[in-house]
């Protein structure tokens, strides 16, 4: 099932989302949603309270940009209470898109390469090394279960650029091919 991704300006992708407990009931079928929502909306990457839930749980699919970025060719995953043990001095700044943020892309500087511990969609520890854009998608996802977004530190200039963008974004005023639910309608 499709469901709609919540927009800017909504509160959900403002808070600290909560630990999948142990019981979550129909996890696999939350899962399975989340993954066919990014794909219909042609996301690499999609957090739980992007779609309305407060818990802490992404999935990702790098392969739609492994063309241009080879360390994602088949790196998909479902990761259950997500953590980044561990991030690389050196970082990479590239740009980047949000399914919550519409028509807006920046550049971001992040950790080339991360250790990330989860729990995989079969119950099972995983701890994983990610690279490249790789990592960055776990980092960009990760952020939102900390209630952030990826243009909370650009350049306040840059925030400035967009903010008709943004203000339009809240408003739901956006031509988006995929369901939306923004604070304004
Ligand atoms: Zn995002």
């Amino acid at each position: 099932m499709i469901l709609p991704v919540y927009l800017y300006g909504q509160p959900i992708l403002r808070k600290e989302a909560e630990d999948v407990p142990d019981n979550y009931p129909n996890l696999k079928e939350l899962v399975a949603n989340m993954f066919e929502t990014m794909y219909y909306a042609e996301g690499v990457g999609l957090a739980a309270p992007q779609v309305g839930l407060s818990l802490r749980l992404i999935v990702l699919d790098g392969e739609a940009v492994a063309n241009d970025f080879p360390e994602c060719k088949g790196f998909k995953r479902a990761m259950i209470n997500p953590e980044i043990v561990e991030f690389s001095e050196e970082e990479i700044s590239l740009e980047e898109g949000c399914l919550s943020l519409p028509g807006i892309h920046e550049k971001v500087s992040r950790a080339s390469r991360i250790r990330v511990e989860y729990t995989d969609e079969n119950g099972k520890h995983q701890s994983e090394v990610a690279e490249g854009f790789a990592a960055r998608i776990v980092q960009h996802e990760c952020e939102h279960l900390d209630g952030q977004v990826f243009i909370d530190d650009i350049p306040a200039i840059r925030r400035q650029l967009n903010k008709r963008k943004l203000q339009n974004i809240i408003k739901g005023a956006t031509n988006c091919s995929y369901k939306t639910k923004s604070i304004g309608k």
